[in-house]
C-alpha cells in the first residue's frame, strides 16, 4: 500500500489531498529555499504573514465572502466555538434556539446552556421508518431568542440539512464537515464555523466566519482568545497561532481552487454520494438509515445485514487501502466520510469492495 491506493474514510482528522500532502513533505524540511522548516518560521515574520494573508483571500474566494464579514483563524476545535458563539452573540439577551437534528447540535446545546437559556426545537423526525428533518418553514423560534444555532451536517447521524432557518435573527452554523462541500450564500448567515479537520484537513485550527456587526456584543468575561472581536483586531494572532496548521489549511484553500472551487467540489460530491448510496441501496446486504432528502453527502453510515460480519469487512478493507471505516462508537456498523480530498476512485474502490464482500459473505 502507498500513499497513491490507500483512501482514508475517516470522519476526522481526516485526510488531506494527496498533493497537498506530497508538498507539505518537500516544505517540512526546507520552506521556499529558506532552509528552515515552514514550522519554524515566526507567526510576525513577513515570511508568515504572507501565508496568513494568501489563506484568508483564498477562503474569501472560493466562499464568495462578502467584505462586511471577518475570516478568523481559531484555536480550541469547534467545542470551543460551542461556547464562543454564547458568549459573542448574546448581547443583552438571554436566549438563543438551537435546532436539533443529531448529536452535534445537541453537544452545541450542553455547552451553550451554561451561558444562558436554551430554546431548543426538536427538528428530529421520521418519514417511512427512516431518520429525517422537519422541514425549515416548521422549525419553531422563540421571538426572544438573540441568535439560532443549527449544524447543517451531522457528522455522526449522517444527516445533512440544506435548508436555513426562516429568521430575521443571526443564524449560526457549525459546518464543521460540510464546509467548502457545497455552494453557500454567507450572506445569510451570522456566523458560520467550522473546526478544519474534516473538509479542509488538519486539526488545531478552526475557522470562524463572522459578520461585523455581531463584533460588538461579546460579553466582558469572555475570555480574550474566543473574543471575535479581540481575534479580529489582532488578526488571528492574539497568541501564536497552530502556524502549521494554518500553513496546510492555505495549501488545501489552494488545492481546492486548482479543482475548480467549490463549484467543481459539489459537482464531484454529488456523484460519489450517489455512487456509495446506489451501492447500498441495491443491495439487500446493505442499509442506511436515514431518508434520502436528508442523507449527507460527506459522511455515510451504513450497516451490515450481519453485524457479526463487522470486525471481518473492516480487516479486509483496511488490508485493501480502504481505512477507517469503522461507524462511530454510539451508531456502531461503518461510516464512510467522503470530505473534499476523497477522490471519485476511493469510492469506486470502496463500492467495487463492498459487492466482492457481499458475494463472498452474505
Ligand atoms: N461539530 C461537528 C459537526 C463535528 O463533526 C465535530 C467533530 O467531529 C465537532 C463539532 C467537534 O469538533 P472539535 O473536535 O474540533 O471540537
Amino acid at each position: 500500500l502507498t500513499l497513491d491506493n490507500v483512501f482514508n474514510f475517516s470522519a476526522g482528522p481526516a485526510a488531506l489531498p494527496k498533493p497537498v500532502m506530497k508538498q507539505a513533505q518537500a516544505d517540512f524540511i526546507d520552506w521556499n529555499g529558506l532552509g528552515t522548516s515552514v514550522m519554524e518560521i515566526s507567526h510576525r515574520s513577513k515570511e508568515f504573514i504572507q501565508v496568513a494573508d494568501e489563506s484568508e483571500q483564498d477562503l474569501r474566494d472560493l466562499l464568495n465572502i462578502p467584505d462586511n464579514y471577518k475570516v478568523l483563524f481559531c484555536q480550541g476545535g469547534a467545542r470551543a466555538q460551542f461556547a464562543a458563539v454564547p458568549l459573542n452573540l448574546l448581547g443583552d439577551a438571554t436566549k438563543a434556539t438551537y435546532i436539533d437534528a443529531g448529536y452535534w447540535a445537541e453537544s452545541a446545546v450542553t455547552e451553550a446552556s451554561k451561558y444562558c437559556e436554551i430554546d431548543v426545537f426538536n427538528a428530529k423526525t421520521s418519514v417511512d421508518g427512516k431518520a429525517a428533518v422537519v422541514p425549515a418553514k416548521d422549525w419553531k423560534i422563540d421571538p426572544e431568542a438573540a441568535y439560532v444555532h443549527f449544524c447543517p451536517n451531522e457528522t455522526i447521524d449522517g444527516i445533512e440539512i440544506s435548508e436555513l432557518p426562516q429568521t430575521d435573527k443571526p443564524i449560526v452554523a457549525d459546518m464543521s464537515s460540510n464546509i467548502l462541500s457545497r455552494k453557500i450564500d454567507v450572506s445569510q448567515y451570522g456566523v458560520i464555523y467550522a473546526g478544519a479537520q474534516k473538509n479542509i484537513g488538519p486539526a488545531g485550527i478552526c475557522i470562524a466566519i463572522v459578520r461585523d456587526d455581531l463584533l460588538e456584543l461579546a460579553n466582558d468575561v469572555l475570555p480574550s482568545i474566543l473574543n471575535y472581536k479581540v481575534l479580529a483586531e489582532k488578526d488571528s494572532m492574539f497568541n501564536t497561532p497552530p502556524t502549521y496548521a494554518w500553513y496546510l489549511s492555505g495549501l488545501v484553500f489552494k488545492w481546492l481552487k486548482a479543482q475548480g472551487g467549490v463549484e467543481a467540489m459539489e459537482l464531484v460530491n454529488k456523484e460519489k454520494a450517489a455512487l456509495l448510496y446506489h451501492a447500498i441501496d441495491s443491495s439487500a446486504f446493505y442499509k442506511n438509515d436515514v431518508h434520502t432528502a436528508n442523507r449527507s453527502r460527506m459522511n455515510v453510515p451504513f450497516q451490515l445485514a450481519k453485524p457479526e460480519l463487522d470486525a471481518k469487512f473492516l480487516e479486509l478493507a483496511d488490508a485493501a487501502g480502504l481505512k477507517s471505516l469503522k461507524g462511530h462508537r454510539a451508531v456502531g456498523g461503518m461510516r464512510a466520510s467522503l470530505y473534499n480530498a476523497m477522490s471519485l476512485e476511493g469510492v469506486q474502490a470502496l463500492v467495487s469492495f463492498m459487492k466482492d464482500f457481499e458475494e463472498k459473505y452474505a
